[in-house]
């Protein structure tokens, strides 16, 4: 999972009703992936249950967490920007307590509390349950610290409170870590062996989400592809399963098939997903069920073999395109995005040119595109020299968003004078006279509110788009509505 979503904070809470006797404040903010946002949304559980409500307002905390993300330097900066921040409401707010989650927290381990004073509390993905005791232990006067990486933890027993929620699209986790050892990636250390949740306990999430207004989810994990249940444990341990338990094990696209029957009117999204990983019976299911959004993000990385090599992606081009080919054979409708990376270190001027022509191939909907950062501690940092200088790296990075912008565009045109089924999320950014919604390939779509409301799915003739937007008239419910 490289896809991060913008820096927000996170503050109040949508689901739960501050508890009376939940007397202390919770400030939680997030950055990085949807995963870091989802597990917000679990640490916000288990504090509830030990007196905190959430507030959006930071000088008034008792306790601040910020939940990490190490996927670039940059992501590091910027937490780093926000703890001079915190120390800064701290001096009016002197109770106030500061403690670090995520990768960044599980990559730093005990420096992080020497590197930074302001931080009392460092806790590793997998560790959140620990948090009332390490609180504890921070209450009495003490730092504290658990960065233990888990072969069983999935929370799949944590009910989430919906954290920054517009009350219509939630996020579902279905697996944790991941092996795929991309040799650019900090993520496999950070969020330890793969490991799935069981089938059952996501489907009654799917079904409480359903009773409380939800109308689309989005299924997540660093690497849902490789999902599999066969009764807890690491999924690299599957072989030395029983055969009763590999005869009765649920994989991604029977998970996927489970999901879609048990609310057929509940959309259903999923990220991310590993070309190297991705079976065809996925895209098959996908096809099967008109609830399950027709969008998948299908991070490549690059359009060079050599370098798919490099970055220990085991798949080609050839095969990317394989299933490229299927996707549009199935599902012609169907939108695909993209993460990129350039200036991986030797990557060439050929390199780079086998990238612009694989995304010529493609033309995807949208992408993430960023230029290599090194990571420390990944086989990339340990064996390779950052050898592409900045200035070509931005170079490249420059021409790769220049193309999908304009791939943007063709794709958004095609929706031109046709009508589609939008669910309404907000307020337009742009005009508190238009709703935004996404359409089911996830593009976003604006049109004038009349009497439509939040939740519902409306039918919009397009009439005019940009390269991100389409622009429409409602032209009633739709069936699903
Ligand atoms: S699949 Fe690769 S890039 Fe994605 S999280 Fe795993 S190691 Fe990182």
């Amino acid at each position: 999972m490289e896809k991060v979503i913008d820096e927000k904070k996170q503050g109040t809470s949508l689901n739960i009703e501050p508890k009376k006797e939940n007397s202390r404040k919770l400030f939680i903010e997030s950055y990085g992936c949807a995963m870091n946002f989802s597990d917000s949304e679990i640490v916000a559980s288990i504090l509830a249950k030990e007196g905190f409500n959430t507030t959006q307002k930071l000088e008034e905390a008792d306790l601040v967490l910020v939940n990490t993300c190490s996927i670039r330097e940059k992501a590091e900066q910027t937490v780093r920007k926000r703890l001079e921040k915190y120390n800064a409401v701290k001096k009016t707010n002197p109770k106030m307590k500061v403690g670090v989650l995520g990768c960044m927290a599980e990559r730093l381990k005990e420096k992080f509390l020497e590197e930074e004073k302001i931080v009392d509390l460092v806790v590793g993905p997998d560790a959140y349950k620990d948090l009332p005791n390490l609180i504890d232990e921070v209450e009495a006067g003490r730092d504290a610290i658990n960065v233990l990486l888990s072969k069983e933890e999935t929370y799949g027993d944590i009910s989430p409170v919906r954290l920054q929620t517009n009350g219509v699209s939630a996020f579902v986790s279905i697996t944790r870590g991941c092996d795929n050892m991309c040799t650019f990636c900090v993520v496999p250390f950070t969020r330890g062996r793969e490991r799935s949740r069981d089938p059952q306990s996501i489907v009654e999430e799917v079904n409480d989400l359903w009773k409380k207004g939800f109308k689309e989810i989005t299924l997540l994990g660093q690497n849902v592809d490789s999902y599999l249940w066969y009764g807890g444990g690491l999924k690299k341990d599957f072989k030395k399963a029983s055969e009763i338990q590999k005869a009765t094990a649920t994989n991604f696209s029977q998970l996927l098939k489970l999901v879609a029957e048990a609310q057929p009117k509940m959309r259903i999204r999923f990220s991310t997903s590993n070309p190297q990983d991705m079976t065809l019976d996925v895209i098959e299911v996908m096809a099967n069920y008109p609830n399950i959004c027709k969008h998948i993000h299908l991070p490549v990385q690059s359009g060079s073999n050599r370098m798919l090599k490099e970055m220990n992606r085991l798949h080609t081009r050839e095969e990317y395109f394989k299933l490229i080919d299927y996707i549009r054979e199935l599902m012609p409708e169907c939108s695909i995005s993209q993460d990129l990376i350039v200036g991986f270190p030797t990557e060439t001027e050929q390199d780079h040119k086998d990238t612009l022509s694989l995304m010529e191939y493609v033309k995807y909907d949208f992408g993430y595109m960023y230029a290599y950062s090194e990571r420390p501690g990944t086989m990339a940092a340990r064996k390779l020299e950052d050898d592409v200088p900045a200035e070509t790296k931005q170079r490249r990075l420059a021409e790769i968003v220049k193309l999908q912008r304009e791939h943007n565009h063709f794709r958004t045109q095609r929706f031109l004078g046709e009508t589609v089924e939008v669910l309404i999320e907000r307020e337009s950014k742009k005009s508190n006279e238009q709703w935004s919604g996404r359409i089911t390939q996830n593009t976003v779509a604006v049109f004038p509110k009349e009497d439509y409301k939040v939740g519902e799915f409306v039918n919009v003739k397009i009439t005019d788009c940009t390269s991100a937007t389409l622009i429409g008239e409602a032209v009633g419910y739709s069936e699903n509505n």
